[in-house]
């Protein structure tokens, strides 16, 4: 069993920025999981599914085979082969992964992989039931969060930086829809794990999250 770091929170709270200079700073892989549930939505967006198809998710899904590879450190996600790290970024994406997430046998799909990975290597896992389901039994959980108004702010500059044209307001209400289906689904369901620490990183700048992630990496080492 490698040594695993479980990152769980809320859409926009800055779980992959921070997972990622975690991972760097220990010398870990870092494991975004919500890269996989992202590509199996491209694979069902592909296909002509909307979010609101919920009977055809199962089913759909059973063609989407989902691996991942690193290239230069960077996690590459595969799907079915092709690499779709660059066509998964949208809202469009995120948004149907958050509805197709909610769906059992689309959670089926990538548990092995999650858990193969964190069994083989030193890993920084970042996602919404990694401490709760994935790893129960991780070294250190954490549970990172900061208010809808901070990370719509966050995911704004973000798409604004790219070049992406984009409205606050909608941004907004799609966090707070994702918060609202990501923590009240049946399976899985987003919430802190009893021995998960707690961070609300609204107030907090990157690198002093980053060096309170490390520090409870090093009391458990
Ligand atoms: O973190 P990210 O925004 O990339 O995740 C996209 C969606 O995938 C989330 O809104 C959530 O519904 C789903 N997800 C999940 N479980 C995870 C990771 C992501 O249900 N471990």
């Amino acid at each position: 069993m490698g040594f695993n770091v479980a990152i769980d929170g809320p859409a926009g709270a800055g779980k992959s920025t921070i997972a990622k200079l975690v991972a760097k700073e220990m010398n870990f892989i870092y494991v975004d999981t919500g890269a996989m549930y992202r590509a199996i939505a491209l694979y069902l967006l592909r296909k002509g599914i909307k979010p609101t198809d919920k009977d055809k998710f199962a089913s759909e899904c059973q063609g989407a085979d989902v691996s991942i590879q690193y290239v230069d450190g960077v996690q590459q996600v595969l799907l079915n082969g092709e690499n779709v790290s660059g066509l998964i970024r949208t809202e469009e994406v995120g948004n149907m992964a958050s509805a197709s997430s909610v769906d059992g046998k689309v959670r089926e799909k990538l548990l092995d992989l999650q858990r193969n990975l964190a069994k083989e290597n030193d890993v920084v896992m970042d996602g919404r039931d990694i401490g709760t389901n994935i790893l129960p039994n991780a070294d250190v959980k954490v549970y990172l969060t900061a208010t809808v108004e901070e990370r719509a702010m966050r995911r704004y500059r973000e798409l604004t930086e790219k070049g992406t044209e984009c409205d606050l307001e909608t941004i907004k209400k799609d966090i707070a829809e994702r918060d609202e289906r990501d923590m009240n689904r049946e399976i899985a369901p987003l919430k802190q794990a009893e021995d998960a620490s707690f961070i609300d990183s609204s107030d907090m700048s990157i690198e002093e999250v980053k060096n309170a992630i490390c520090d409870l990496i090093a009391a458990r080492k």
